[in-house]
């Protein structure tokens, strides 16, 4: 999924650990506080302690809804009178209709006209104008553009944005807050949003605390970036793990990551569906592909939870029925 979105909003600042308190008084009474999970069989497994946070419960279904939330709250009135206008299939359209709808604002989702229907009618369902495009033949980055202008909307860009940093950063101080101090915590990413804010947390919250991103093999523009000292960027990659089809590392997302993470390790799709299989049997949980990714790490070889006290952000649960199953039989 290409991300090179352009923001509209504000200034291209990076965010300090402030903006994540900051974004924590927007969203109180508004986002869930998801409940921190444990699991004496997945630390047998790993001979650590884990502690689960499961953003598969937070409002929409993702963690994004924290970051869409505090994006439309820092916008100027005339700003959010105007509308918004965002661009995806995934969990970031929804979160951005979602967190508009509840601050009266009007929100344009430019989708894909061959996404799933499902998908379809949750973005309206929560008051969004859909927009729909040929992904073929048509560029979104374009077209997103061209509709903000045309329609003075704000473009509200998936994770390269100072707000939704911020706000993606809120469940890691949570878990912080609930937990207390940890050695090491396991954070997924696709852009970096996620991962760039919870490392801000942490480094405030638990500065003695491993930062460990985790992507899958498929697409590990993140490590390779790391390794390089520069954004690198790669093809679309292929993998089970949707939201994470991301091509490189944001200029706001990779500076707090360089500074703040202590590595990026990845894992396969087989991995994925087993650390799946284990949320949905033993933990009774839904966690979509994506969200099962810093989990399967904990479980891999690449990543030694011995002994220690562990955070595992479960991003998300958007996965449906008939995709979850199909997968497991697979
Ligand atoms: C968007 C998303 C990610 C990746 O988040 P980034 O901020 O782009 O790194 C991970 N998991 C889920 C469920 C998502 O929706």
């Amino acid at each position: 999924m290409p991300d090179a979105a352009v923001s509209t909003t504000g200034t291209a600042t990076t965010p300090t650990f402030d903006d994540v308190t900051k974004a924590r008084e927007r969203l109180a009474g508004v986002a869930h506080r998801t409940p921190v999970m444990t699991s004496r069989y997945v630390d047998s497994l790993v001979g650590g302690q884990l502690f689960f946070k499961c953003e598969n419960l937070q409002r929409a279904g993702a963690f994004k809804f924290r970051g869409a939330y505090n994006a439309i709250a820092s916008l100027t009135p005339d700003q959010r009178r105007r509308g918004v206008a965002a661009y995806s299939s995934g969990n970031h359209a929804q979160a951005i209709a979602l967190a508009a709808s509840l601050q009266d604002t009007p929100a344009v989702i430019l989708m894909p006209e061959d996404s799933p229907a499902v998908k379809l009618a949750a973005t309206r369902s929560y008051g969004a104008e859909v927009v729909t495009y040929d992904r073929y033949a048509q560029d979104r980055e374009v077209l997103g553009a061209e509709l903000a202008g045309k329609r003075g909307l704000t473009l509200i860009p998936p994770f390269d944005h100072e707000a939704v940093i911020a706000g993606q950063g809120t469940a890691a101080a949570e878990l912080f807050e609930e937990t207390g101090p940890l050695d090491l915590l396991l954070v997924c990413l696709g852009g970096g949003g996620l991962l760039a804010g919870s490392s801000l947390s942490a480094a405030a919250l638990s500065p003695d605390c491993r930062v460990v991103g985790v992507e899958p093999e498929a697409g590990d523009d993140g490590r390779q970036s790391l390794e390089a000292g520069r954004i690198v960027t790669i093809p679309v990659p292929r993998t089970i793990a949707d939201g994470a089809q991301t091509t490189h590392l944001g200029a706001l997302t990779f500076p707090i990551i360089r500074r703040h993470v202590e590595r990026i390790v990845t894992v396969g799709d087989a991995d994925l569906l087993a650390a799946m299989r284990i949320f949905f049997e033993r933990m009774k949980i839904v966690v979509e592909p994506t969200g099962c990714l810093s989990l399967a790490a904990a479980l891999s070889e690449a990543v030694d939870c011995r002994g220690q006290r562990v955070g595992v952000i479960v991003s998300g649960g958007n996965v449906d029925m008939a995709r979850a199953a199909a997968l497991l039989a697979g």
